[in-house]
């Protein structure tokens, strides 16, 4: 696990900015986690959603919602 801290003139904040995600072969496509993403951090693309990290607040929502359970989410590589 891993984050990155960086220091601002006004303070110290630890900000997680390497949240990742994988989608596996389950995935049918269906398209649930696309429309519950409250952030659209996952974009609809060819095959399996498209996951943008810079986007995601790590709510969960989508690996609730995926009704295939194709969803693993992470924070590191
Ligand atoms: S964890 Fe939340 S914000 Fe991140 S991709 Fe899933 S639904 Fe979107
Ligand atoms: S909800 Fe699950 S099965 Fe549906 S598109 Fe998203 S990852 Fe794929």
């Amino acid at each position: 696990m891993s984050a990155t801290m960086s220091t601002t003139a006004t303070g110290s904040t630890i900000e997680t900015t390497s949240v990742s995600m994988s989608i596996d072969e389950r995935c049918t496509a269906c398209g649930l986690c696309v429309v519950t993403c409250p952030d659209a951090a996952l974009v609809p693309a060819p095959g399996r959603p498209a996951f943008l990290a810079s986007r995601c607040s790590d709510c969960l929502a989508c690996i609730e919602v995926c009704p295939r359970d194709a969803i693993t989410m992470g924070v590191g590589a």
